[in-house]
């Protein structure tokens, strides 16, 4: 099987079955993200233990990438912490803005979304579920939009 045949089935696979999906009851910092380029509308719910992340969920409603960028993004922060949460997100972020960027194994299952800068227009709703985490980390309950 081709890498990229790998990708997209798992990309497939987290948009017809989103893990983590659904609300966390308060007390829970919450975000919601909206990505009006594509209609893609997010929130997540994040339960912090000190400074790690000990559940996470989201609910809303988007295109494919966006739902299955949430979906792998849940699995892939939950049990970590603010700053190693960070440095995934930088990572992501040059995955899927920079074509030079080879994913490193650190990334897991977020390697699937390399595929996405091969279409720019659709970044922004595999990063939307990241901003609106990142707000949620921030600000306890926010808004953020992509534009
Ligand atoms: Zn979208």
């Amino acid at each position: 099987m081709e890498l990229q045949d790998l990708y997209r089935d798992l990309i497939l696979d987290h948009n017809r079955h989103p893990r983590n999906f659904g609300r966390l009851a308060d007390p829970a910092n919450h975000a919601q993200g909206h990505n009006p380029l594509c209609g893609d509308q997010l929130t997540v719910f994040v339960r912090l233990d000190g400074q790690t992340v000990s559940d996470i969920r989201f609910e809303g409603s988007g295109c494919a990438i966006s739902t299955a960028s949430a979906s792998l993004m849940t699995e892939a922060v939950k049990g970590r912490d603010r700053a190693a949460i960070g440095t995934l997100y930088d990572k992501v972020h040059d995955l899927l803005t920079r074509r030079d960027t080879q994913a490193d194994a650190s990334l897991g299952k977020l390697a699937a979304l390399s595929g996405v800068r091969e279409f720019p227009a659709r970044v922004k709703c595999a990063s939307l579920c990241w901003h609106t985490l990142n707000a949620a980390l921030s600000e306890g309950a926010a808004t953020v939009s992509t534009e």
